[in-house]
């Protein structure tokens, strides 16, 4: 090697992005947890000089070695548990780099949200039951350190006697109780009542953290039952009301012994609790909050990651993930916050209708790779014959599982621990599609369509404006001379080509003409955004596209866009600024509703009921529910659906499955209109032509067509405002 190599610098990808590697900041704690335990135990074991006529005394009954013991082994078995979760965060620090700084007023409203148990307790029933165990673990955990503070305090700054311990004592025995009431729920809900997210995935592990956390619940109330009977039952300890009436079944002769084995009991206990949380699911205690503070980020939320030019790289040695080092840090992290409750598999269309997709599964098997493969225990226990010989993810996950999501988001919405799991799902899709051509055979043409002809029906692209021969008014073209306009109005494919999108774009182009909006069109340089590639994982036909369109954009001086599509909404304006395009882009639903507010365009109700459904890729993937809304009251009654705003249902076609056959179980587009039709509205209203194919084939299918009608919110609109 010569001296310039050796000294030239290390090229930004080598170097480690790390400021401080987690492993190392936990091992760093561990330590520092150590010598603070045995700092207090130094203090703690110094002979207790106060006693007050109304307090306790700590470590009473306990000999001094005992004390000294205790100090020692909690010492030990923190630094062990903080140890367990360094190595686990080696694990996690295989993953490609992934920032997740910044943000901070955001995150510590997510940190206070998942303290406070926000998103836990969106699910009502389980929620409380949660809650129950929760706050009143944290209360018990907040006394004991109380108690130790004050043990540790000299003696004119104790605090823990008189009225204040006296209410301290009620205050402890009542956590203690509903501890063991949340507990004794918890038991029920998961051996009694079974529901199926939580009988599926039980393991023996769920009956060990349930004994140990209420075996320290039971001794900790025996312990202070003896330590009471001990004392000669004074009568200010009747305010541990629990505690007081049960220091009645313990004889005062026997009361030392009984009181010193519940202590040791109950002290091998939280230390056996301690060593749990990292090998356990119970670990969630601590990551499920931090991967709540971890889930802002820069990307938006319909925006997939971004990876490098792959039309000019020339050293991508792989695309997407396969293998655990492949996945980004947060991604494996995020397995370990994954509490196993299922509410993500609830909603899942995919999975409801009978396709072989689990998000909580996916979850469970990235996680299983993950451990098996640096040896450490796995998200949760899996059956011994279910082993892995590599970090190969596609040891456990098969290409059917990931070819079955729509993307819909629903069970990242849903997750309470803020899982990502849309994110993995897309990253694997493009390690198929790309480096193992493995994709649903209807997929080839498709891609083929978009290469060749530069939109997703394989047609001919000069014909892309042929729709404004349908009109009495003239539309601009963009790139025409002397053509300048406010708006570009992106049609998108679906618009340009399909039948039954024609009409919506026609409708759009009337309103828009009506309410004097200044907009154009590109015609045939408007080519498919590559939504359909990215999704089903063809980065590279994506990024053709994208660049394609983003320099033609560009050259013209593009700033608003406006379009029907929320797919097309949310790649140009999610997903094309990673590539340079930057764009004000509007939803149709949102520049019609502000026509209608600003009196541009004035429609009538017609009297009839109609019930929206929302595109994942409008509500979920870009949060707009009241646009659309406010478009249906303008014209009609609206009714609801069940599963409505972001808890909405997929109509099926998201995620580029508009392309390729759904083989297997219940159609998702049916499931979706029978709960539209059961509404009883006359008019089913869609703002995706996606959307609008599905329900629409949908209502056909069951023979509903006669009675229900789906449109697109334009249609709706425009008969409201221009017909007669
Ligand atoms: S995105 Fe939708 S279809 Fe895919 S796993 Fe999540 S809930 Fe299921
Ligand atoms: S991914 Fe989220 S919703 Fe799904 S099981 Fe895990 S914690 Fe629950």
């Amino acid at each position: 090697m010569t001296a310039t190599e050796t000294e030239a610098p290390e090229a930004p990808e080598e170097q480690d992005p790390w400021r401080l590697r987690p492993s190392v900041g936990l091992g760093i704690l561990a330590g520092l947890a150590v010598i603070g335990t045995l700092l207090a135990g130094w203090l703690g074991t110094l002979p207790e000089e106060t006693h007050f006529e109304i307090g306790r005394v700590v470590f009473g009954n306990i000999p001094h070695f005992g004390i000294v013991l205790f100090y020692f082994t909690v010492a030990a078995f923190l630094g062990v548990s903080l140890l367990l979760f360094a190595q686990r965060a080696q694990s996690w620090e295989r993953g490609a780099w992934e920032q997740r700084t910044g943000q901070w007023r955001e995150r510590s409203k997510k940190l206070i949200g998942a303290l406070m148990m926000r998103t836990v307790v969106e699910d009502r029933r389980a929620g409380t039951m949660h809650s129950l165990i929760y706050w009143s673990f944290v209360v018990l955990f907040l006394g004991t350190v109380t108690l130790e503070l004050d043990h540790l305090a000299p003696t004119g700054l104790k605090f823990l006697h008189g009225p204040v311990y006296q209410a301290y004592s009620a205050i402890l025995d009542l956590a203690a109780l509903t501890f063991l009431a949340g507990l004794g729920w918890a038991a029920i809900r998961r051996y009694g009542q079974r529901p199926w997210r939580v009988r599926t995935k039980t393991r023996p592990e769920d009956a060990w953290i349930l004994a140990v956390l209420a075996a320290i619940g039971v001794t900790g109330l025996l312990t202070e039952a003896a330590r009471i009977s001990l004392e000669g039952q004074p009568s200010f300890e009747v305010w541990s009301f629990v505690g007081y009436p049960l220091s009645n079944l313990i004889p005062e002769a026997s009361a030392s012994g009984i009181h010193q084995g519940f202590w040791v009991s109950h002290a091998a206990l939280f230390v056996v609790f301690l060593v749990m949380l990292p090998l356990t699911k119970l670990r969630h205690m601590m990551t499920t909050p931090v991967n709540l503070a971890l889930l802002p980020r820069e990307r938006p939320k319909g925006a997939m990651r971004e990876m490098p030019n792959l039309l000019e790289a020339t050293d991508i040695e792989t695309v997407g993930a396969a293998r655990v080092e492949e996945f980004t840090w947060k991604q494996l992290f995020d397995t370990d916050a994954c509490t196993i409750c299922g509410r993500c598999t609830e909603v899942c269309p995919a999975n409801l209708t009978g396709k072989p997709l689990d998000p909580r599964e996916i979850v469970l098997k990235l996680g299983q790779v993950a451990a098996d493969t640096y040896g450490i225990s796995p998200t949760v226990s899996v059956d011994a014959e279910l082993t892995v010989s590599s970090d190969l993810v596609f040891e456990r996950i098969t290409p059917e599982e990931l070819w079955a999501c729509t993307t819909c988001r629903a069970c990242d919405e849903a997750c309470p621990a803020g899982l990502e799991i849309v994110d993995k799902i897309l990253d694997m899709r493009r390690n198929l599609s790309l480096m193992e051509a493995e994709f649903p055979s209807e997929l080839g043409s498709t891609y083929l369509s978009l290469e060749n002809s530069s939109n997703v029906y394989g047609a001919d692209q000069t014909t892309r404006g042929d729709w404004r021969e349908e009109l009495d008014f003239e539309v601009k073209m963009l790139g025409e001379p002397g053509v300048t306009a406010e708006y570009l109005y992106w049609v998108g494919c679906a618009g340009s080509f399909d039948d039954r999108n024609r009409k919506v774009t026609i409708s759009t182009a009337k309103l828009l003409h009506e309410a004097g909006v200044d907009f154009a069109i590109l015609g045939p340089k408007e080519f498919c955004t590559g939504d359909p590639a990215r999704r089903t994982g063809n980065e590279y036909v994506f990024q053709g596209l994208a660049l394609q369109n983003i320099e033609t954009l560009n050259d013209l001086g593009v700033e608003k866009v406006i379009t029907q599509c929320p797919h097309c909404f949310n790649t140009l304006g999610n997903e094309y600024p990673q590539f340079g395009g930057d764009y004000e882009v509007m939803h149709h639903s949102e520049l019609l509703m502000s026509l209608v507010s600003d009196g541009k365009i004035k429609p009538k109700s017609n009297g009839q009921t109609v019930t929206f459904h929302d595109p994942c890729y409008l509500g979920r993937h870009n949060d707009i529910y009241v646009a659309p809304r406010d478009v249906v009251d303008a014209v009609g009654e609206r009714v609801e659906m069940p599963r409505n705003g972001t808890k909405a249902l997929c109509c099926g076609a998201g995620g580029g499955k508009m392309w390729y056959e759904e083989s297997t179980g219940k159609r998702v587009n049916i499931e979706r209109t029978e709960e539209a039709v059961a509404t009883g509205a006359d008019i089913i209203a869609t703002g995706c032509p996606f959307c609008f194919i599905m329900l629409d084939d949908g209502v056909k299918e069951l023979g509903r067509d006669e009675d229900v009608v789906v449109k697109d919110l334009a249609m709706l609109l425009e008969e409201q405002v221009l017909g007669d």
